[in-house]
């Protein structure tokens, strides 16, 4: 556990603009929901200030929790940072916490609702911080690949597995389906136990993350997957080939992670040598396959704790957690850069900024519950079951 640092309050605003991707606007992942208060100016001078005054006037009424992507001015009001799925747990062990001020992207949020009790109340800064992945799979599409899978004559020897990153929609058919949640972590125990319960997995929504763990850890080989285009009709697939596959993949990806290739590899290593290359399992097979690690962002930090002064490390994740991690281990003589050489942030991830957090601790300090994120209860019931599934895994 991270604990924060809300002592070291001269981290500045992130300078940068929120769509940093050089591409058109997201319609999906970014919903364009206004805020529904007057949001405080980002040129406040005050602004970290508020923070922590309203921060301090909530005392332990609240909890604020800060995924590894997010920036710094945020982070720096975390009570705890980490993956999405630690983080939902680190609320759920904060009872007397009444509102979870959660700093990260909506599923998140949604996870944190079904993990935590029914009187705490989940907070997201900013409700058009989707994320572009979870978006992929909506419950729609999922029921029609469920059918398209009956009709096959093979939905009763698949087992649903899908990553934490998804909706609570989704989670909720997993569970309902016989099937569990899994995180980049425990990916590959999660497909151990999938396969011991069905013969195939339809594994959502993130293609990547399902192929890297299939073929790398679990020694299928590449022609054991398919690819489920939700899109096409009947998927893009043949009833034979859905007959042939034992990875069913949903042809989701995270947009991000999406982004390093095989040229940034070869690129770093020409650049940099004796660079070390460690990229998150999201990325796309051919990246996995050439890089020397491979690993969840907790993977990540650890392994960057335990090396050597003076080790060269090229990481493909998260531009502000590779950022962070550069500033914290530059001092032990750590040569730490980014994969790629164009940025990669998250845009949604970014759109939690210092003024939407003022803004929402001000809300709650003044008594004005905002932004809520509520799963309904029978959503909530499903996806317990999944989760559930993924905590009782040896
Ligand atoms: S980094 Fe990728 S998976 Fe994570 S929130 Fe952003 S788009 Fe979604």
């Amino acid at each position: 556990m991270t604990t924060a640092q809300t002592t070291e309050l001269d981290v500045q605003p992130t300078p940068l603009a929120l769509l940093l991707l050089g591409r058109e606007a997201d319609p999906r992942s970014e919903r364009g929901v206004e805020c529904p208060g007057d949001l405080p100016s980002p040129s406040d001078p005050d602004l970290v200030e508020r923070a922590r005054a309203a921060k301090e006037k909530l005392g332990d009424k609240v909890f604020v929790l800060g995924h590894h992507y997010q920036r710094d001015e945020v982070i720096q009001f975390a009570d705890v940072t980490g993956d999405s799925f630690k983080l939902a747990r680190d609320a759920a062990a904060r009872p007397e916490a009444e509102y979870i001020v959660f700093c990260g992207v909506h599923f998140m949020a949604e996870s944190a609702d079904i993990l935590t009790s029914d009187d705490q109340k989940v907070v997201l800064p900013d409700l058009a911080a989707g994320c572009s992945m979870a978006d992929m799979a909506t419950a729609e599409q999922v029921a029609e690949c469920w059918d398209v899978l009956t009709e096959a004559g093979v939905a009763e020897q698949v087992v649903p597995v899908s990553y934490m990153n998804s909706s609570a929609d989704i989670k909720a058919f997993t569970g309902k389906h016989g099937g569990l949640i899994c995180t980049s972590s425990n990916a590959k125990r999660a497909l151990e136990w999938a396969f011991e319960q069905g013969e195939k997995v339809l594994f959502l929504p993130d293609q990547h993350l399902g192929r890297n763990t299939a073929v790398r850890d679990m020694g299928l080989s590449l022609d054991d997957c398919v690819l489920y285009n939700p899109h096409k009709p009947n998927g893009g697939l043949t009833a034979e080939q859905l007959r042939d596959a034992k990875m069913i993949l949903w042809r989701g990806h995270c947009s991000v992670h999406g982004r390093f290739s095989l040229e940034s590899v070869e690129d770093v290593r020409a650049r940099i040598p004796g660079v070390n290359v460690l990229v998150h399992p999201e990325c796309k097979h051919e990246v996995v396959a050439a890089a020397d690690y491979v690993g969840s962002t907790e993977y990540i930090i650890k392994a960057l704790e335990a090396a050597p002064a003076g080790s060269k490390w090229a990481i493909g994740t998260e531009l502000n957690l590779v950022r962070r991690l550069a500033n914290r281990f530059a001092p032990e003589g750590k040569e730490i850069v980014f994969l790629d050489k164009t940025v990669c942030f998250c845009s949604t991830m970014n759109r939690i900024d210092l003024p939407h957090l003022v803004w929402t601790l001000e809300s709650l300090a003044e008594g004005k519950l905002v932004n809520r994120i509520e799963v309904d209860k029978e959503t909530e019931a499903f996806a317990k079951l999944a989760l559930e599934r993924m905590l009782a895994l040896p």
